[in-house]
């Protein structure tokens, strides 16, 4: 098959080098002229675990090409992705389409024969009769179906997940889209991933709901957390007993500073405007959003009470910034909200992460980079460990307590325990629900 990728972002790249691998010719195309430099030098424009080996792999196969030329891309393609954003519009929540109308204008204008358009970005139902409706209007002879195909990769383990899927969900309304899209996916078919195949309405909104239901997961055990903070309870043993339930499973049980990352946050509040727009609220989903707010601004009060109520004039050494572990996206991580609370509040930060600078550097003013956690916290009075990386899961804590002017450690992720950070030398320590 013949395939042109539309946006080379987290989703798009990873879906074009993976399909590629598939052994299917792919072109990337993006209208970020710096990405697509980038990309013809052979370098990643991201930071996603193996990606760059998997991409010169396939670039040097001939099977994998990057351009901003469209057209380039759809002569004989038999369908085009598009992989572009879609971010909340400003002011009321909505998922902002502007990208992938212009998308849909874009292939309009340029298609030369029968093609699948599908949209792989997150979108609201009835966006995918919006690309058929505006492919429509510019061109009315344009000779095409269009297919809902949602991604569910995770940043961080992208590959693995696109290569290893739960499931792929493909909204199609004729046997010819599904018959291109069956050929697309059919290494994966072969391998007993299971397809499953709907139509677009549902096929939009089963990413939606998956989306939602992870957040609210989340957010329940946040909530918990704070109960057992109050009774007394150890919320990772709470997560446990509830995890060993197979009906509930263990996964997103981890209490912590709140959910952020280019997804749930933004996808939370699509879907409330949804319910909104139909009638239908959805008030488990806008209660999450609420809750999930509160709970970024709980870790703040963490930290302050912990440096016995003011931060005023203190050093704190923030360790992670980057939403989760193992990318370098910035997008609404909960590092956005605390960092710049305690910069308000006089605090002097300083700023560790291993990949999340190039993109935080601009996103938190005012604060100090630091090359690893042990100079980060060097005559500082507290440290907080606000994202998981392996690099902050085995420090050694004697060795930090010992740079620190006052060792105290708000520890965001639960990553250590009261005894072993006494142990170490640090005079004061708190964790989420324990
Ligand atoms: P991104 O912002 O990283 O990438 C989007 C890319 O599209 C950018 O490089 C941009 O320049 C390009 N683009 C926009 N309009 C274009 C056009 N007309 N022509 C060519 N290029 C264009 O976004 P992302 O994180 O990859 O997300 C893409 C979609 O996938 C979103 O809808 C998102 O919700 C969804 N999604 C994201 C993830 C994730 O983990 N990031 C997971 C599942 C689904």
């Amino acid at each position: 098959m013949k395939i042109a990728m539309i946006g080379t972002g987290y989703v798009g790249l990873v879906s074009g080098v993976c399909l590629s691998d598939f052994g299917h010719e792919v072109v990337c195309v993006d209208k970020d002229p710096r990405k697509i430099d980038m990309l013809l030098r052979g370098e990643v424009p991201i930071f996603e675990p193996g990606l760059d080996q998997l991409m010169a792999k396939n670039v040097a196969a001939g099977r994998l090409s990057f351009t901003q030329d469209l057209a380039a891309a759809l002569d004989g393609a038999d369908a085009v992705f598009i992989a572009v954003g879609t971010p909340t519009r400003r002011g009321d929540g909505h998922a902002d389409l502007t990208y992938v109308t212009a998308a849909a204008e874009e292939i309009a204008r340029t298609m030369t024969h029968y093609t699948v358009v599908v949209t792989k970005s997150t979108v609201p139902v009835g966006t995918n009769q919006m690309v058929a409706d505006t492919i429509r209007r510019v061109r009315p002879d344009a000779e095409f179906d269009v297919a809902s195909n949602p991604e569910f990769l995770r940043e961080g383990a992208a590959i693995d997940d696109f290569m290893r899927p739960d499931r792929i969900v493909v909204g199609v309304t004729s046997d010819r889209a599904r018959a291109v899209m069956g050929e697309i996916y059919r290494p994966l078919f072969l391998r007993e991933f299971p397809i499953l195949y709907t139509d677009l309405e549902t096929a939009e909104l089963i990413k939606y709901a998956a989306n939602a239901f992870l957040a609210t997961k989340i957010t329940f055990i946040n909530e918990i957390a704070q109960l057992c903070e109050r009774v007394g309870a150890n919320i990772k043993e709470v997560s446990r007993g509830m995890g060993l339930d197979g009906r509930i499973g263990n996964k997103f049980l981890h209490a912590g500073p709140g959910y952020g990352g280019s997804c749930f946050p933004k996808d939370t509040k699509a879907l409330a405007r949804m319910g909104q727009d139909h009638a239908v609220p959805m008030q488990i989903v806008e209660t999450v959003i609420k809750v999930n707010d509160e709970v970024k601004r709980r870790m703040i009060d963490k930290v302050v009470d912990l440096c016995e109520g003011s931060v005023n004039g203190k050093t704190v050494a923030v360790l992670g910034v980057t939403f989760k572990p193992n990318t370098d996206d910035m997008r609404d991580a909960p590092a956005l909200t605390i960092v710049p609370a305690l910069v308000g509040a006089g605090a002097k930060v300083r700023v560790v992460d291993p990949q999340g600078k190039a993109e935080g550097e601009a996103l938190l003013p005012g604060v100090h980079w630091a090359d690893d956690a042990y100079k980060a916290a060097h005559n500082a009075d507290c440290v907080v460990i606000l994202t998981e990386w392996n690099e902050f899961r085995a420090l050694d804590l004697a060795k930090l307590a010992r740079k620190m002017t006052v060792a105290r450690m708000a520890d965001l992720r639960n990553i250590y325990n009261q005894a072993d950070a006494a142990k170490a030398g640090f005079i004061a320590y708190t964790s989420v629900g324990r």
